[in-house]
């Protein structure tokens, strides 16, 4: 039997991006390091073969946090307490300040970051367990198996993204700034992401995330929120996590935003929302959009509670934080 022991790793601390990527080419297998509350927890359950960490935290670059007129810039080191304690997050970006104090416990929260959050691997009943357990399992499709014991007759891996700050990103329409061998790019929060549990991330080798745009937002045109559900109401990942961002884009015309996480294995951005206008009576917009979240989530045998309870408890988190927001 595997005790549950932290393998032997070396680590290497670059001062800088470009030392980051040098590091990441002479070391293929390497991991990037940030805060290490998912990273190692799953080093130790065996779920990460690497013999190499590139500490990402001493890179400058990655721990800029800057709000002005332009936008707002979150270097994917800065910690989720320090974002949820930013006064001017707090004023116009409501559902990423909520979303990062939602995130595990205060003392994760310390040294969790921004760009770990963003990258957390995927979770799932059958791959979060000890290796015995999972042995015992023949394994699963995600990690040295043959099976999706989720969903055996399909070909793909249905474990969950769980990631609570993508869809308060992915609501105010947030970029990320990601640097690797071939340069710098840029891309939307949503386009990180791909329908495949066991290659969630669409990052090249040796890529890693530098930082997160958002443009500017005043709390007098835009409001955002986040709520999630859990099996517990502290310390848990969200079995639903919704962020709502509504738009006063004309005196008569209101849009919303809607994000999800915890349902798939890539946060969903929501198709299809109407703009809602003064015409419109409210709970029918309310009633269509809590239709359009049932029916776009799928969520699976990924956790202990029901797919149905989760594409419920989604569809109502959803109304209701569109409701609260436009105050309709
Ligand atoms: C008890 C417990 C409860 C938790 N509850 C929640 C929860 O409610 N919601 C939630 O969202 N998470 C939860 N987590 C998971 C985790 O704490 C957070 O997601 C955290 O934000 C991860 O950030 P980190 O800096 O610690 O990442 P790390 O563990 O350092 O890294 C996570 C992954 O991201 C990669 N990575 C890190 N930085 C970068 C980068 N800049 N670019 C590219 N890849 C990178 C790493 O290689 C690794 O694959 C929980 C964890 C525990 C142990």
């Amino acid at each position: 039997m595997m005790s549950e022991c932290l393998p032997d790793f070396s680590i290497t601390r670059p001062k800088s991006v470009e030392q980051a990527i040098s590091e990441a080419q002479n070391a293929p297998s390497g991991r990037f390091l940030a805060g290490g509350t998912d990273l190692i927890v799953n080093m130790r359950r065996g779920l990460v073969e690497t013999g190499n960490l590139i500490d990402l935290t001493g890179i400058p670059e990655l721990r800029k946090l800057k709000a002005d007129q332009t936008g707002l810039t979150i270097g994917a080191g800065v910690t989720l307490s320090e974002i949820s304690a930013n006064e001017s997050i707090c004023r116009n970006y409501g559902a990423i300040a909520q979303a990062s104090s939602l995130v595990a416990g205060p003392g994760h929260r310390v040294a969790a970051t921004i760009g770990g959050n963003l990258c957390l691997d995927t979770r799932c009943l059958y791959y979060n367990q000890s290796h015995w357990w999972r042995q015992a399992n023949d394994y699963c499709l995600k990690f040295k198996g043959d099976l999706c014991h989720v969903a055996p007759a399909g070909k793909r891996c249905r474990a969950a993204f769980s990631g609570d700050m993508a869809p308060a990103l992915m609501v105010h329409d947030a970029k990320l700034e990601i640097a690797g061998p071939e340069g710098r790019r840029q891309i939307a929060v949503v386009d990180l992401y791909r329908e495949d549990g066991a290659d969630h991330l669409q990052l090249e080798p040796g890529e890693f995330i530098v930082a997160v745009e958002v443009p500017p937002a005043d709390a007098t045109t835009v409001t955002s929120a986040y709520a999630k559900v859990g099996v517990r109401n502290a310390i848990d990942f969200p079995l639903a996590g919704i962020a709502v961002a509504y738009r006063k884009a004309a005196p008569t015309v209101h849009s919303f935003a809607v994000a999800i996480t915890g349902t798939n294995s890539a946060p969903v951005l929501l198709n299809g929302l109407e703009k809602l206008s003064e015409e419109d009576e409210p709970e029918a917009y309310f009633a269509e959009l809590d239709k359009l979240v049932q029916k776009q989530v799928s969520p699976q045998r990924t956790s202990t509670t029901a797919a149905h309870y989760r594409r419920l408890s989604a569809a109502s988190l959803a109304r209701r934080l569109a409701r609260e927001l436009s105050a309709l």
